[in-house]
């Protein structure tokens, strides 16, 4: 993809761009397919909504799941757009909460759990609750937000701790024993795009950093300033190796003993966040 094209494109042209791209990734990498029952994790940030937006538009049966981890002046805000979102296009809103399921916020969990970083932590446990509940709910298929840049950043995260095992994770299709398949259909389009569609299209959503990116290496790699185009070559060139890594890199699966989900450990992330919050 050249970015600096659609950069130079009039809106019209570039919804219309955006849109065909979308639809190819879909049918080209065999994402979802409209028998699929399709839960969408929902932040109320601008890549969800704008896949909310376009799967409702392009007929997938789509339901929303979002997570409330009651980050104080960030997560309020993002899930009433989302409401407002989700009960103007008839799309149903699944939410699930850190206060309930867990007894506390990411706020109180994070000054307990003092060796891990708010987003390592939020990260774990919203996975959790996410591999948890599309189960529940009996969906094919969850699909994240997840775009281009946020695949390049862990991709440099991973590079620079060289932890190629962290790599070997990426991909825009992932399919785990135990795991209800994920898909990632923005996995092409950077940040830019996705911000510069969703304001044509006048989503009503926040695009402020949450509080707790400060310092996160997900931030650090987003303010580098690098160029889309090498950022896409790096993600191209990985994806090309991606069945060597993962043949390389292939662990075992066990089960984790505290909650059952498959896990590479005796317990998976999230329990040993959580047992780390009761002592
Ligand atoms: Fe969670 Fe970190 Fe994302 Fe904030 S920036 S929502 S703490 S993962």
């Amino acid at each position: 993809m050249n970015y600096s094209a659609t950069k130079a494109m009039n809106n019209e042209n570039f919804v219309k761009e955006f849109e065909a791209r979308f639809k190819s990734a879909l049918a080209k990498f065999r994402l979802i397919n409209k028998k699929e029952k399709v839960i969408v994790a929902a932040s109320g940030g601008k890549d969800s909504t704008v896949l909310l937006y376009l799967l409702k538009k392009f007929g997938f049966s789509t339901k929303a799941l979002t997570i409330n981890t009651h980050i104080p002046k960030f997560s309020d805000k993002n899930i009433e757009n989302l409401r407002k979102f989700c009960s103007n296009n008839k799309i149903k809103l699944h939410e699930i909460c850190f206060q309930k399921e867990f007894g506390t916020g990411l706020s109180s969990i994070v000054k307990k759990i003092k060796k891990k970083t708010p987003c390592t932590v939020c990260g774990a446990l919203r996975r959790h609750l996410l591999n948890k509940y599309a189960e529940k709910l009996k969906a094919d298929v969850l699909i994240t937000g997840h775009n281009l840049d946020d695949e390049a950043n862990g991709l440099l995260t991973a590079l620079s701790i060289g932890n190629l095992k962290h790599a070997a994770r990426a991909g825009l299709l992932m399919k785990s024993p135990g795991f209800v398949k994920k898909a990632k259909p923005l996995y092409f389009f950077s940040e830019d795009e996705i911000e510069r569609y969703s304001r044509i299209k006048k989503f009503n959503v926040d695009y402020n950093w949450c509080p707790y990116s400060i310092g996160a290496s997900r931030r650090f790699y987003a303010e580098l300033g690098m160029e889309k185009a090498k950022k896409f070559n790096m993600v191209m060139n990985i994806l090309k190796i991606m069945p060597k890594l993962k043949k390389h890199f292939k662990s075992g699966i066990n089960t984790c003993r505290t909650c059952s989900f498959p896990s590479s450990n005796e317990k998976c992330q999230a329990c040993t966040i959580l047992e780390g919050i009761k002592t």
